[in-house]
C-alpha cells in the first residue's frame, strides 16, 4: 500500500543537478514510509523543461533515485496556473485581500488544464488501496477529477492557507467550482476549526448542500472534515541544536550582536506578512526611545514571487520604509534595522531563532505560520519572548505567547517594550508549555494523524447493489403476475424539489415514468403527498391513480374521481393558536412563508438564507414544542420546512385506509422526507421501503436523487423482452 503525495511542487531543486530539499513537510511524509506506507510524489518540478528528451532523462531520474513523478508545466502554464490563478487570483481572497485579487478567464482555463494534467498522473500510479494526498490551493479541482474516474480512490486534501469567510470566497468567479472540487476528497484537513467553519459555511451557502462540522453528505458519499494543524520537524531542529555549525553561527553572532538586545522578524517577501505594518510599530517604539540604540530589529526577508507585480511593489515599499527608518534613527555606531533580503541557511536561522530576545511574528493573516513554531522550538536556556499576531492559525496553539494585533501599532510597539522588559521566570514560565506542544505536535505526527483518520476515512457507500435487489424483487412480482402496490411520494421523489413550490409540475422525465406506471398490468398506483387535493389534481389529476393528499387528510382512491375526506372527526381548532406564532416567524425571517393547509400548518424556509433559516427552524420548533406540549399534535422539521399536523393523520395511516381490505402480494413505499418515515415503519408483510436523497432514514432502501429514483422504477417495470426476440 503507498501514499501518493500530491503537491505542486516536489521536494527537490533541479539547478541543473537535482537536490532533494529539506523541511518538515518533507520529513513528516517521509516518516510514514518508515511506519507502513511506500510513499510516492507527484508534482512539478520547478523548472521549466520543454524539450522531450531532456523531460524523460529528468523523468528517469527522478523516479529511479528519488520517488518522484514529474508533472511538466510549459511556460503558459506557469503564467497561467501559477503566477495568474494561484498567486493572484486564490492567493489574495484566501488570505481575506480582495483589493489585491486579479483574474483572467484564461488564467482559469490552465488552471483546470494543469489540475487535469495532475490528475492523469495520479491515475497513472494509483492501485487498489492506495491513498491520495493532495495538498493546497493549487490543486483544488483535483480530488473531484480523481473521484469522478475513480469512485473507489481513498483521496485526502489538506489546505495550508487559511479558509475565508464565505463573505470573501464569494468573490470569486469560480468560487462554485472551487468549493466543490474539494469535495472529491474522503477527508478535508484544515490548520484550525475557523477555516473549517468558513468552509462548511461555503459548502452551504454556495452549493446547498447540508454539512455538519464533521462531514459533508453529497452525491451518496461522505466527505469528513478534520482540524490537523501542521507542526514543524522537531528533531531536525533538536539535531541542528546539538550541532557544530549552530554552536560556531551562535558564537559568531554573539560577538557581532554584542551589547544589543535582538528583535527577529523571519518570513518570505508577502504582503500577507504584515511588515509594513509591523515597521509602523517599530517606528512607534523608536521614537520613544531616541537616544537609545542597544535595539537590534533583524529582517530576514525571502524573496518571492518576484514576477507577481504586486510582489515586486511591496519590496520597492519595504526597502524604501526601512532606508528612511534606518536614516533616521541611527547612531553613529549603528542603525536600528538590519535587513536581509534572502535565505539564510538552516544552522544560521536556528542560530538567530535562538539568540534573538524577541521573536516578532505579526501576519496579517497566515494559515499556520512555521517560523513562530521554530522560534520557540530554538529556545534552550535563555528563553525569549514570542510576541504573535492573534490573525496567525498558529495563535490558535501558543496560548502564552504575547498575542497582538497586527493593525494596532501602538500595541505592538507596546509589546515589544514588555518583552524587551520580561525577567527570565516569566520569559521561561510562558515558553516552556509552548515548547512542549511544539516539540510533540510535530509534523511527523501530524501526517500520521492525518493519514490515520484518511485510511478510516469512509469507503464508499455500495448501496447501488441493494436497490437492485429491490428493483429485481419488484419486477419478479410483477412477471409472475403478483398483486402489487406503490405508495410514492411526489416533490423530491418523483419529482425534483423547486425552490417556489408551485414550479415543481411534472417534467417530461417524471410523465415518462408515470406513463410507464399506468402501463404496467397488476400494479395499483398511489401518489402520497402533503399537497393539498387541489395541486395534486393540477399536477397529476389526468393519471388514475390513487391519491392520498395532506399527510392522509383526503383520499381519492385509484380510479374515481371524487376524493373522501378522512379527517371529518378531528378538531382542528389548534390552528388558531400556532397560526400566530408561525405568522411572527413568516415576517421576522424574510423569505418564509406559512402554507395554511386544512389539516395543517407549514412554515417554508426554502428561499431564506440557509444558515439564518435553520437557525430560525429550530427555534419554531422549541417554541412549537412548549406551545403544543399537551395537544394531540405533531411537530415536524423536514426539509426546509416545520409542520404541524394532528396525531391522527399521517401517511403510514393513510396507507392502511387505502389498502383496506385489499390483499397485496408486495408493497412499496417511497419518500424523501421525514413525513414519509411513518410508510417504512408500517407492519405489513411484504413491505419494501425506498428513501431517496442523504441522511438517516428507517427506510430499507436508498437513492440518490429523484432521477436515480426514476431510473430504478423504469427498470423495475421493465416488461421482459418477448421470447423470440431474445433468442
Ligand atoms: N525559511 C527558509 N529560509 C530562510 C528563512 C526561513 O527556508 O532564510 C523557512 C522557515 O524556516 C519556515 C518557512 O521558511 O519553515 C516559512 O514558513 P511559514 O509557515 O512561516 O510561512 P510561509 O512561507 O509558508 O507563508
Amino acid at each position: 500500500m503507498k501514499v501518493i503525495n500530491v503537491s505542486n511542487r516536489l521536494p527537490i531543486t533541479i539547478d541543473p543537478t537535482i537536490h532533494r530539499s529539506s523541511g518538515g513537510l518533507v520529513t513528516a511524509l517521509e516518516g510514514l514510509a518508515v511506519d507502513e506506507y511506500a510513499l510516492k510524489w507527484i508534482g512539478w518540478p520547478g523548472a521549466e523543461i520543454s524539450e522531450t528528451r531532456r523531460q524523460r532523462e529528468v523523468e528517469g531520474l527522478l523516479e529511479k533515485e528519488f520517488g518522484c513523478t514529474p508533472v511538466f508545466l510549459s511556460k503558459k502554464e506557469i503564467e497561467g496556473f501559477y503566477h495568474g490563478f494561484s498567486n493572484s487570483s486564490l492567493w489574495p481572497l484566501l488570505h481575506y485581500m480582495p483589493s489585491r485579487f486579479r483574474y483572467e478567464p484564461a488564467w482559469w482555463d490552465q488552471y483546470r488544464a494543469v489540475n487535469e494534467h495532475f490528475a492523469r498522473r495520479v491515475l497513472e500510479s494509483a492501485e487498489e488501496d492506495d491513498l491520495v494526498w493532495i495538498h493546497d490551493f493549487q490543486l483544488m479541482l483535483l480530488p473531484a477529477m480523481l473521484r469522478a474516474a475513480r469512485p473507489d480512490l481513498r483521496i485526502g486534501f489538506f489546505l495550508h492557507t487559511p479558509f475565508p469567510s464565505y463573505e470573501i470566497i464569494r468573490c470569486h468567479p469560480r468560487r462554485d467550482e472551487l468549493v466543490a472540487g474539494l469535495l472529491g476528497a474522503d477527508l478535508i484537513g484544515f490548520h484550525t476549526f475557523g477555516y473549517l467553519r468558513h468552509y462548511c459555511s461555503a459548502v452551504t451557502r454556495l452549493l446547498g448542500l447540508e454539512a455538519s462540522f464533521n462531514e459533508i453528505l453529497h452525491d451518496g458519499r461522505s466527505t469528513a472534515v478534520g482540524v490537523y494543524p501542521i507542526g514543524i520537524g522537531s528533531t531536525r531542529f533538536e539535531e541542528e541544536l546539538n550541532g557544530e555549525a549552530y554552536a560556531r553561527h551562535l558564537a559568531s553572532f554573539r560577538k557581532a550582536y554584542a551589547g544589543k538586545r535582538l528583535v527577529l522578524s523571519v518570513e518570505r517577501m508577502d504582503y500577507t506578512k504584515g511588515i509594513i505594518q509591523r515597521l509602523d510599530a517599530i517606528e512607534l517604539f523608536l521614537s520613544r526611545r531616541t537616544g537609545q540604540d542597544d535595539v537590534k530589529f533583524i529582517f530576514v526577508s525571502v524573496p518571492s514571487r518576484e514576477s507577481v507585480e504586486q510582489y515586486r511593489d511591496l519590496c520597492e515599499e519595504v526597502e524604501a520604509r526601512i532606508g528612511r527608518l534606518n536614516g533616521r534613527y541611527a547612531s553613529v555606531h549603528s542603525s536600528p534595522i538590519h535587513f536581509i533580503h534572502g535565505s539564510v541557511d538552516f544552522s544560521e536561522l536556528c542560530a538567530l531563532y535562538s539568540l534573538a530576545d524577541v521573536g516578532l511574528v505579526t501576519p496579517l493573516i497566515d494559515g499556520m505560520n512555521l517560523v513562530a513554531k521554530e522560534f520557540v522550538a530554538c529556545q534552550r536556556d535563555n528563553p525569549g519572548v514570542l510576541i504573535l499576531s492573534e490573525f496567525a492559525g498558529a495563535a490558535q496553539e501558543l496560548f502564552s505567547a504575547s498575542i497582538v494585533n497586527p493593525y494596532d501599532a501602538h500595541s505592538v510597539a507596546q509589546a515589544i517594550e514588555e518583552a524587551l522588559a520580561m525577567n527570565i521566570a516569566e520569559r521561561a514560565r510562558r515558553m516552556q508549555p509552548m515548547c512542549e506542544r511544539v516539540m510533540k505536535m510535530d509534523a511527523q505526527r501530524w501526517a500520521r494523524w492525518l493519514v490515520h483518520d484518511l485510511s478510516r476515512a469512509a469507503a464508499p457507500e455500495q448501496s447501488s447493489h441493494s436497490v437492485l435487489d429491490a428493483s429485481d424483487r419488484i419486477s419478479d412480482a410483477l412477471e409472475s403476475g403478483k398483486k402489487v402496490a406503490m405508495f410514492l411520494d411526489y416533490d423530491g421523489t418523483l419529482r425534483e424539489i423547486e425552490r417556489e413550490p408551485s414550479a415543481a409540475k411534472p417534467n417530461a422525465a417524471t410523465h415518462a415514468v408515470l406513463q410507464k406506471l399506468r402501463n404496467r398490468p397488476g400494479l395499483d398506483v398511489s401518489i402520497i403527498s402533503g399537497r393539498t387535493p387541489d395541486d395534486l389534481e393540477a399536477f397529476l389529476g389526468s393519471y388514475q391513480f390513487g391519491m392520498i393528499a395532506e399527510h392522509g387528510a383526503a383520499i381519492r382512491r385509484p380510479g374515481q374521481s371524487a376524493w373522501e375526506r378522512m379527517d371529518r372527526n378531528i378538531s382542528h381548532s389548534w390552528m388558531e393558536q400556532v397560526l400566530p406564532l408561525m405568522r411572527l416567524y413568516e415576517s421576522c425571517t424574510p423569505g418564509s412563508f406559512v402554507e395554511q393547509k386544512r389539516t395543517s400548518l407549514v412554515w417554508h424556509y426554502r428561499r431564506t438564507d440557509p444558515q439564518f433559516g435553520s437557525w430560525k427552524a429550530r427555534a419554531l420548533v422549541a417554541e412549537l414544542g412548549v406551545l403544543t406540549a399537551n395537544m394531540p399534535l405533531r411537530v415536524r422539521h423536514g426539509k426546509k420546512i416545520v409542520e404541524v399536523t394532528t396525531t391522527h393523520l399521517n401517511k403510514g395511516a393513510a396507507i392502511l385506509q387505502m389498502i383496506g381490505g385489499n390483499k397485496y402480494d408486495l408493497i412499496v413505499c417511497a419518500g424523501d422526507d421525514a413525513t414519509d418515515e411513518d410508510m417504512y415503519q408500517l407492519d405489513v408483510p411484504r413491505l419494501i421501503s425506498i428513501y431517496v436523497g442523504e441522511g438517516e432514514t428507517r427506510a430499507g432502501f436508498r437513492v440518490l436523487n429523484p432521477a436515480a429514483f426514476r431510473e430504478f422504477l423504469s427498470a423495475a417495470l421493465e416488461l421482459p423482452e418477448p421470447a423470440s426476440k431474445r433468442d
